[in-house]
C-alpha cells in the first residue's frame, strides 16, 4: 500500500475509533484534533519521513481511551505501528497517580519512536491546557500536570531538540495562564 493511503486509512480509523469523544475542556474540541495535532508534530519532527510513526500517532489513544485490540492494529497497520502504540499505552488497571510515576520513570527507556510521540502528545496536552483547560480543573491542578508534563520530557530530552522547544514552548505558554497579567503596570 502506498504509505499516504495508509496515513489516511489511519486517520479515517481514529476518526471513527474516537468518534464520541472530546477533549476535556469547554471548548470539547472533537478528538481527532488532538490527534491530528500530535500526527502532524511527529511529522513535521521527522520530516515526513516515517509514516509508520504517523500511522502510531493517529492510532496512540486507540487502546487507552478505546479499547482497539492491539491485534487489530497490528493486522490493519502492521507490527511496528502496534508496537509503537503499545509503548506510549498507560496500563488502565493502575491507580492514576501510579501511571503518572510509570511515566516519568519509563520515559527514558523507550524507543527512539515512542519518544518523539510522547514528546508530540506532551505538547499537544499542555496546548490544550493553556488555551481550554478542564473547567472542573483548578489552577493547582493544571500547575501540577504541567509539572508532571515538563517531568516526562526531561526524560526525553536530546531525543528532537525542535519538539523539544515546542513542549518548551507550550510549557511557558501554559504557565503565563496561571499568573495575572501585570503588562503595563510598572508600579509607578
Ligand atoms: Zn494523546
Amino acid at each position: 500500500m502506498q504509505e499516504w493511503i495508509a496515513v489516511l486509512k489511519a486517520a479515517d480509523a481514529a476518526a471513527r475509533w474516537h468518534t464520541h469523544q472530546r477533549r476535556k475542556g469547554p471548548a470539547g474540541e472533537p478528538y481527532i484534533n488532538h490527534l491530528l495535532e500530535v500526527a502532524m508534530l511527529v511529522a513535521q519532527a521527522t520530516h515526513g519521513s516515517d509514516p509508520n510513526l504517523v500511522i502510531a500517532a493517529l492510532l496512540h489513544d486507540a487502546i487507552e481511551d478505546s479499547e482497539v485490540p492491539r491485534d487489530l492494529i497490528a493486522a490493519a497497520f502492521g507490527e511496528e505501528v502496534a508496537a509503537i502504540v503499545m509503548e506510549v499505552t498507560d496500563d488502565k488497571s493502575l491507580p492514576q497517580a501510579e501511571r503518572k510515576r510509570i511515566q516519568v520513570e519509563t520515559a527514558a527507556h523507550k524507543s527512539h519512536k515512542a519518544k518523539v510521540l510522547k514528546l508530540a502528545d506532551k505538547t499537544s496536552n499542555i496546548r490544550a491546557i493553556a488555551a481550554s483547560p478542564p473547567a472542573d480543573w483548578s489552577v493547582k491542578r493544571r500547575m501540577e500536570y504541567v509539572d508532571w508534563a515538563e517531568a516526562v520530557g526531561r526524560e526525553l530530552r536530546g531525543v528532537c531538540p525542535w519538539l523539544e522547544g515546542q513542549l518548551d514552548e507550550a510549557v511557558a505558554a501554559a504557565r503565563r495562564t496561571f499568573t495575572p497579567d501585570t503588562t503595563g503596570t510598572t508600579g509607578k
